[in-house]
């Protein structure tokens, strides 16, 4: 599903990535842990295409993403791939539900398509009363589950995520950890996880452990 071969990068004379290879299978969740500045940030941005590498190649789903640019790469990104960051990143002025059609619209798919399937996520993550709240009438756990709907809205090959719990107390973490599971299990989602969190780690189908821009450390279950 996405394979990343000798992926380097430089910033300057910094060389912040030194060749990471990576594999991984579609409705696996992948765990990336190591020290800070270990360059974890760094390859997730790469991987979704929103930095590019200084050297190697990235495929999605048998795509070439460094033959993608501009308005192609963009179109790429909101089809194929969803983000989920520390903070929710929701529109303030937007409900829930509009929040969580927004890229579908982007994508151009049929309105009354796009908001079915948002009412069905937001639904399935136990948001069924919260469609037209906006993010500050919502708890940090419910704003991140509508963050994780945003990303699924365009049915992605794979979601990255960037330490999705790092905001959230233990119980909404380990909410969003079982969350992330049952995507796995009952759609065959595919996750990219940048964590410190060890509890989510463990849960992970595989955890690769990064150090000073290398993987230097894997370990499945
Ligand atoms: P991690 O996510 O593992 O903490 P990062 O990927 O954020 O690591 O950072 C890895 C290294 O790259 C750090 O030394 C950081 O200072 C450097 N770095 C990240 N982004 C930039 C940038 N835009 N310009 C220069 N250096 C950067
Ligand atoms: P959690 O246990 O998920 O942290 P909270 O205790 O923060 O939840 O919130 C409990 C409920 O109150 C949530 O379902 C949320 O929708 C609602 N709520 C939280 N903050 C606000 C707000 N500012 N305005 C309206 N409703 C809110």
């Amino acid at each position: 599903m996405l394979i990343a071969r000798n992926v380097t990068k430089n910033y300057s004379n910094l060389e912040v990535l030194k060749g990471v290879d990576i594999s991984v299978s579609k409705g696996e969740i992948v765990t990336i842990v190591g020290s800070s500045g270990a360059g974890k940030s760094t390859l997730l941005h790469i991987l979704g295409t929103l930095d590019s590498p200084t050297g190697g190649e990235i495929r999605i789903n048998d795509v070439l993403t460094k033959g993608l640019q501009g308005k192609k790469l963009a179109d790429f990104r909101n089809r194929h791939i969803g983000f989920i960051f520390q903070f929710h990143h929701l529109l303030p002025e937007f409900s829930a539900l509009e929040n969580v059609c927004i890229p579908g619209f982007i994508a151009g798919a049929r309105k009354n398509a796009v908001k079915e399937r948002a009412v069905f996520l937001l639904e399935t993550l136990g948001l069924k009363d919260r469609l037209d709240h906006r993010p500050n009438e919502l708890s940090g756990g419910e704003q991140q589950r509508v963050a994780v709907a945003r990303a699924l809205i365009n049915n992605p090959a794979v979601i990255m995520a960037d330490e999705p719990t790092g905001n959230l107390d233990s119980h909404n973490a380990r909410e969003l950890h079982q969350l992330f599971l049952s995507l796995r299990d009952q759609f065959e989602q595919t996750f990219i996880i940048v964590t410190h969190n060890e509890e989510l780690a463990t849960l992970s189908d595989r955890q690769l452990v990064m150090k000073d821009g290398r993987i230097v450390g894997e370990t499945g279950r």
